[in-house]
């Protein structure tokens, strides 16, 4: 666990979250402020701050968030999704520890504001 990293704690099960699947490796949990009907952030148990911070070694593991996110997306009922990274503040990361948003159930706008 990484300091005062709120996903951290979250993991390590200090703060509760909706959880909606969990391995050794991964975690996946709804949004506490959806910005669509469906919306869920899915992570990795290690700490890595976000997308610029991914070594080599994580690749696999990364990969993993994107497997696992389009099968938690079917059975949530989406087969239309928004999938984001946000890496740095200006492109609206609040967390500094990698998520993966899957957003759904609405249609989206492209280009993303
Ligand atoms: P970011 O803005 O860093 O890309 O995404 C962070 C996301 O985490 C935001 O969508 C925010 O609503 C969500 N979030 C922040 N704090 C919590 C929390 O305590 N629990 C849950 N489930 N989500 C959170
Ligand atoms: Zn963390």
């Amino acid at each position: 666990m990484e300091g005062n990293c709120l996903f951290c704690k979250i993991i390590a099960g200090e703060i509760p979250a909706d959880k909606l699947y969990e391995d050794e490796e991964v975690i996946a949990f709804r949004d506490i402020a959806p910005q669509a009907p469906v919306h869920f952030l899915v992570i990795p148990k290690k700490h890595i701050q976000g997308p610029a911070a991914v070594a080599r070694e994580d690749e696999e593991l990364i990969g993993r968030l994107m497997r696992i996110g389009a099968k938690i997306a079917a059975q949530e009922g989406l087969s239309h999704y928004r999938v984001v990274f946000n890496n740095g503040e200006q492109a609206g990361q609040s967390v500094f520890h990698i998520h993966m948003h899957i957003l759904g159930g609405r249609s989206m706008n492209w280009p993303p504001g």
